[in-house]
């Protein structure tokens, strides 16, 4: 699947990398984060997701035909 944070709502306060650490990081450059995960860490993609209390990141899911 494909992570997408918008930035324009983001508040970088980083309740998503305390749910997901390996993929989302709060640093000097403010927030990064894996663009491109393995359907295997949705779960922790959801956590982040429910834990953005602006529901700032956006998923995507790539089905298996490509589309
Ligand atoms: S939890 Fe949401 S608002 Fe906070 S840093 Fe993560 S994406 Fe941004």
């Amino acid at each position: 699947m494909r992570v997408h944070v918008d930035a324009d709502i983001c508040e970088e306060h980083g309740q998503c990398v305390f749910a997901a650490p390996d993929i989302f990081d709060l640093g000097d450059d403010g927030l990064t984060y894996a663009i491109q995960v393995d359907d295997t860490r949705e779960p922790e993609v959801l956590a982040a997701q429910s834990a953005c209390p602006v529901q700032a990141i956006k998923l995507t899911r790539v089905g298996a035909s490509g589309m």
